[in-house]
């Protein structure tokens, strides 16, 4: 690929092992601490050897020293961690210096010896509490280190008190060394709480800048890390005359998956998308997600010139099936691509751009990507019109109901009338399903207006019965959104009830998509609409993506060709009707050992129609016989036909 991208500059890099500074410095610290304390008790020990002095202090400097090698040797091989190695020097340095005070002031005792400790190695255990402190060390080790001041005190005010000594000097030198000690062990106190307090501090504030730059379930940028991002790659474009491509991803169908499996598979399949995202992105662009089942990719792009056909690839990687809890979960995504400078002047327009291409992806058929182009984006404004009109709709009396009959090939009577929704808005003219009913999915105004059409059609196929039509059902479009919604099956029993009808008088179409999320769940719940004796078809076959094997538990009894199978039955090329001709007569072969029926839709020409006859056809409606019409028409188109 053509495309680079690097890290964000001002975005904070992760911690390497979770390991503190604090406890990084100790940890290359330690054994050289030890190591001196080592050299420092050989050379008091060396020194007491050549002067010839007393076997206790000798004795002391070889424990000292004997400590500190195993310190070492422990420290090496692992045994010990940081915090007790310096905890064991605390305790065996602190036993020492006590030891050897109390041996020089009480059990020689030898003022000069003394004189000479407090204004050398007395001076030095000042240091031991500032050492300690510096990392959490053990209970025993703490304790010492408090004792060393009192012990320091006490002992000192016991060598005055008896021996009462005339040199000022060794009087200055006892209070010097306590005074120390004291303001050494406060001291180390004060640093120590600061410490710890500025290092959570700087913990908490690395973690607040890490959440509000990235998404919590996922680890990509969130929408605030993305703006940061995508503004230093647009200053980075200038500077170097390259582009930004920022793409825009949008799961299809995540809702009904969400629903059905519930929430934690929908987590779960959110960060496989994340991860494949993470995986496919390595190295060239940086992922973000920006709300619920919506993913953003940006790159900088060195050349344009293949950007659509890497683009195109990029999102057929993505769009492969899943696995989650052990199912898989078929994955597709609608895309939209925009490109900085070319479409946009702005972070924010890029994106908005890029999400425009995406909802005409979506709205054409989804599983696709769309390039952002100049006539998109009066489409994406149109779009938004739409969705901000949904809002009650159903109480505006803007909505009708057309029905287009489907006739029975065979005896040429009409079986059930189709409902097909139309809205007319007083200012923005009639609006075509297509384009508003997967923005009521969106937004969830299909539900209202999914329980309009029901009741709306119901009612008109209680007149048409009483107006002479008995056998006549009728035909209602369901959203998979309706569907999941556990009450769907009372709703519909209770519709039938107000309107004073039994379940043969309606046919529910339902569409593949629905049939590959929860398989099981969905049988079970066509199998609850089969008991009110309901029929159920399969919309729009072979437009989508279902796999065969999906469809052999369905208990559906009507298969609906999409009008795709015969779209080149007219046509010059013979090749293309030979296909077409095999493509129906699979699916007359499918349906006949599944045990259902066939309704071929979008029948327009007297040879489709043939067609269709000849292979054993069950059923064809399309504008051969008429367009949708509204129920007074359909009433009269009735009426004639059957005189
Ligand atoms: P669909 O259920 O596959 O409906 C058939 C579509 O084909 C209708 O388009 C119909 O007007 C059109 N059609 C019928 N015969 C012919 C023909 O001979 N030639 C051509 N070219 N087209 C023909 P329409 O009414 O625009 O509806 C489009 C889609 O919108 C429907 O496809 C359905 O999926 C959806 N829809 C319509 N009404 C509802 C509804 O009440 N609820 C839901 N959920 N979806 C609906
Ligand atoms: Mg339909
Ligand atoms: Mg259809």
């Amino acid at each position: 690929m053509n495309w680079t991208t690097t890290r964000p500059a001002n975005l904070p890099k992760p911690t390497p092992t979770g390991q503190t500074r604090h406890q990084l410095v100790s940890r290359r610290l330690a054994p050289g601490v030890v190591g001196c304390m080592l050299a420092a008790y050989l050379m008091a020990g060396l020194t007491y050897w050549l002067n010839g002095t007393h076997g206790l202090l000798l004795g002391l400097t070889v424990f000292g020293a004997a400590g500190c090698v195993a310190l070492l040797g422990l420290f090496r091989r692992g045994k010990l961690d940081v915090a007790q190695a310096i905890s064991w020097l605390s305790v065996v340095d602190i036993s020492y210096i006590i030891v050897k005070f109390f041996y020089l002031a009480f059990v020689v005792p030898d003022q000069q010896m003394l004189l000479y400790a407090l204004s050398s190695d007395f001076l030095w255990t000042a240091c031991t509490p500032t050492l300690a402190y510096s990392v959490p060390i053990t209970p025993l080790a703490r304790q010492f280190v408090r004792a060393q001041p009192v012990a320091f005190t006490v002992l000192s005010a016991l060598y005055l008190l008896l021996h009462h000594p005339a040199d000022p000097r060794l009087v200055f030198s006892l209070v010097q060394v306590c005074f120390v000690n004291w303001a050494a062990l406060v001291l180390a106190q004060r640093f120590s709480v600061t410490l710890v307090r500025l290092l959570r501090a700087r913990k908490d504030n690395e973690t607040l800048t890490r959440l509000a730059y990235h998404d919590e379930l996922t680890g990509l940028l969130n929408r605030r890390g993305l703006e940061e991002r995508l503004k230093e790659m647009l200053a980075q474009s200038r500077a170097t005359r390259t582009s930004v491509a920022v793409i825009f991803l949008d799961l299809d169908g995540f809702k009904p998956i969400n629903d059905t499996l519930g929430h934690q598979v929908g987590d779960e399949l959110l960060q496989s998308v994340a991860r494949r995202i993470g995986r496919l992105t390595a190295g060239w662009a940086e992922g973000a997600r920006v709300a619920g089942d919506e993913f953003v990719v940006v790159a900088l792009v060195n050349d344009p010139v293949h950007l659509e056909r890497d683009a195109r690839d990029f999102h057929a990687a993505l769009s492969q099936p899943v696995m989650v809890q052990g199912k898989r979960v078929e994955l597709t995504i609608s895309a939209g691509l925009s490109l900085y400078p070319q479409d946009a002047q702005t972070a924010q327009d890029a994106l908005r751009r890029a999400d425009i291409a995406m909802l005409s992806a979506k709205t054409s058929g989804k599983n696709k990507i769309r390039l952002y182009g100049r006539n998109l984006h009066a489409e994406g404004e149109y779009r938004q019109a739409v969705t901000h009109e949904l809002v009650g709709i159903t109480g505006r009396n803007e909505l009708k109901l057309l029905y287009q009959p489907i006739y029975d090939i065979r005896t040429g009577q009409v079986a059930s009338c189709e409902a097909l929704l139309r809205w007319s808005h007083p200012k923005l003219g009639n609006i075509s399903p297509a384009v508003f009913i997967p923005l009521a999915e969106s937004n969830g105004s299909i539900l209202p207006i999914g329980l309009w059409v029901i009741r709306q059609a119901l009612g008109s196929a209680a007149r048409w019965r009483a107006q002479g039509l008995p056998g006549v059902r009728v035909a209602v479009n369901i959203s998979p959104i309706q569907l999941i919604q556990p009450d769907f099956v009372m709703q519909v029993r209770r519709e039938l009830e107000a309107a004073g009808l039994d379940g043969r008088a309606l046919e529910l179409e339902i569409t593949e998509g629905l049939a590959l999320t929860d398989r099981q769940a969905t049988i079970e719940l066509l199998l609850e609409l089969r008991k009110l004796d309901i029929l159920l078809s399969l919309d729009d076959f072979g437009e989508g993506f279902a796999s065969l094997s999906h469809m052999r538990d369905l208990p559906v009894q009507h298969i609906k060709l999409d009008r795709s199978f015969l779209s080149s039955v007219d046509e010059e090329d013979p090749g293309s009707v030979r296909y077409n001709r095999a493509l129906i007569q699979a699916s007359l072969q499918l349906a006949e050992a599944l045990q259902m029926e066939v309704i071929a839709e979008g029948v327009e020409t007297p040879a489709q129609l043939q067609l269709l006859r000849d292979l054993g056809c069950h059923y064809a409606q399309g504008y051969l016989y008429t367009r949708p019409l509204a129920f007074g028409e359909l009433i009269e188109h009735l009426g004639f036909r059957r005189s």
